[in-house]
Order: C-alpha cells, then structure tokens, then sequence
C-alpha cells in the first residue's frame, strides 16, 4: 500500500521491465452462468503493458479484420491507458439473459441496480417467454426502476411494432436494436411515430458492426447510441463517435473479465454526459474472473480505478492447451491482416 501503481509493476519480480506485447500474454478461459446470446464460455489474452493490463477477446466467430479492431483497444489499454475523467463512478444496469421468469425476478432483484436490460427475442422462445421476462423485472425493479430490452436485431419491422406495442405497457426505457438494418431501425421509428408509441430506439450492433456508426443519425434510426469499447477500437475511437454522433451515448461492454471492462469504466469516465446506466455490470454473468476485486456492482454503481489482477485467479482461469494454441493462431492471423491493411 502506499506504492504508486507503476513503481509497484516495474520493482514486481512477476514482471520484467521489457514488454512483450499481446503476443506475452495467457489465454484465459472462463463459463458463463447461463447461455448469452449463444455462447456458454468466454475467452481471450490478457496481457500487461507499461499502461497497464489488457483484454483481447473478440467472439470466436469474427474475422482477422473485425478482431483486428478489438486488438487496436486492446493495445491502447497496455501501452497507453486512459484519458481524462469527469466522474468517480458509473451507474450500471444489471443484464437479464433470455432465462425463465422466475429467474429473471430474482436477479433484478439481487442486483442492487435501479436499471435492468432484458434479452429479448432469443431463438427458439416464444414472445410469451419475453412478456414474462419484462413483467417480472418490472416487478421486481418496482415502478421506479427503468427497464430496458435487448432484441440484437432479431425482429423485421412488423414483428418488432407488434412486440413493442404489447411491451411498452412495462414502461420501456428503450429497445436495443430491436431490427438488424439501420434501414429497418428508421423505419421503425417512424412507424412508432406514427401509431403514437413512445419508445426510444437504441442502437448497437448497427454502430459497431454496420462499417459507418454515423448512418444511424443521418437516417434517423435511433435516439440511443451504444458504444462498446473493444468493438470500436478503443476509448479513444468511442469518444470520438460520442462527439461527432449527436446522439446520447450508453456504454456496454462486450461480456468481458474486469480487465476489459475497466476500459469501458474509463469511457464511462470520460463521456461529458452519461444521462443513462451502462451496460457495464456483466462481470456478473461469469463464474469467474481475473480481479482480486471483481467489477461488480454494488447498489447500482461501479468505481473507476485500477484493477489489480489476482495471479491464483489467473492461473485457475488459464485455458486448455488446445485454446491456448488456437488464439496464438488467431493472433498471428490478426497481425497479419492489420499489416495488410496498413500497407495495402
Ligand atoms: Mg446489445
């Protein structure tokens, strides 16, 4: 105690003064507590460079160049950590994946978090599954609490103004990406205009995986804008769309360990306004993670500030050999295709 954090690292026998890079770093392997969006583990590198630790983690099913993006934040988080703050602590809402309702009652319950965003739309469930979800919640959060969904761009436009509709009686904050299109997203709005439903639009997955984050404020697609730090190269790049969007901005995270979501406490952090809770508490949704102090919330709220990485943590979170080995591919393949881009 008392040491400041950087002499503490360079005087540690654990870690030289010479950094290596992502491509030093362990594989980490860890489940997740019910299935999200598909997947039942997470993994990634993690690393430490001279600005501290980094989490390289795309999902398994991205190209060399998307996950190319995901290692630019990675680098800036290891060589050269965070910009300036505003605040202290970020208000956080508790995440509810596509389980049962009784289920979903208890977490929003247990949470301690005034906001809950709920998945929605998961496949091979029925719209009764997720009216039971979104009662529940709104129950259990009281009608004070904000309730948002999550529909990862399941629904076409129709479907999406019917479940909306029958859902916004449960007084939504706002509905993530309930269309795939940024297309489908403005038309959407306009027909809720229309009909007098007064429901915000959010968008994600069209910021971050559309090629241009900017059409969805020339379209009109969204009122909302999610901002994850990984996917978009960086707190950096995220503040810069923050500026130039026009658009209130919520930060998630990408289903990270602590080491990633630091990151996104630290755009958190430096956003000039942060009028709604982040996306940040899925910490929660893991069974393990690499911190001596995991980034979970308590009453609503996560701190900014160092995350001291937990070696017995870490090595109980150390991948098979075979994933070790699949990833040290994956960087290479990566690597290679960012040099590309660079001279090509
Ligand atoms: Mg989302």
């Amino acid at each position: 105690m008392g040491r400041v954090a950087g002499v503490a690292r360079s005087t540690s026998p654990r870690h030289s003064a010479r950094w290596a890079g992502p491509e030093s770093g362990q594989v980490y392997e860890i489940g997740l507590r019910s299935r999200f969006r598909g997947v039942t583990v997470r993994q990634g590198l993690v690393w430490q460079g001279p600005a501290g630790w980094a989490e390289w983690s795309p999902f398994l099913d991205y190209a060399p160049r998307e996950a190319g993006t995901w290692l630019r934040a990675a680098i800036e988080s290891a060589e050269i950590g965070w910009p300036d703050t505003v605040r202290t602590v970020v208000p956080v809402n508790c995440t509810i994946p596509a389980v049962e309702a009784e289920v979903a009652y208890a977490m929003a319950a247990k949470s301690g978090c005034t906001t809950a965003k709920i998945k929605v739309a998961e496949r091979g469930q029925a719209f009764a599954d997720d009216l039971a979800r979104v009662e529940a919640v709104r129950q259990a959060l009281g009608p004070t609490g904000r309730v948002r969904i999550d529909a990862n761009g399941a629904w076409d436009v129709d479907t999406a103004r019917a479940a909306i509709r029958q859902l916004a009686r449960f007084d939504l904050e706002y509905v993530e990406q309930p269309c795939s299109a940024v297309e489908e997203l403005a038309e959407l709005r306009r027909r809720l205009a229309r009909e007098g439903i007064d429901v915000l639009i959010a968008a994600d997955e069209s910021i971050r995986r559309s090629g241009d984050p900017y059409r969805v404020a020339q379209l009109g697609a969204a009122d909302v804008v999610v901002l994850k730090v990984q996917p978009l190269g960086g707190v950096r790049a995220c503040l810069q769309i923050a500026e130039r969007i026009g658009l209130p901005v919520v930060v998630s995270s990408a289903l990270e360990t602590s080491v990633g979501i630091r990151a996104g406490l630290a755009l958190a952090a430096a956003l000039p306004e942060l009028p709604y809770a982040c996306g940040l508490n899925t910490v929660a949704l893991l069974t393990d993670d690499l911190a001596e102090s995991p980034l979970i919330a308590s009453e609503g709220y996560l701190p900014v500030g160092d995350v001291v990485i937990d070696p017995l943590r870490l090595s109980a979170s150390a991948a098979p050999l075979d994933v070790e080995q699949e990833w040290r591919v994956r960087l290479r393949e990566v690597r290679h295709a960012m040099a590309e881009v660079h001279h090509g």
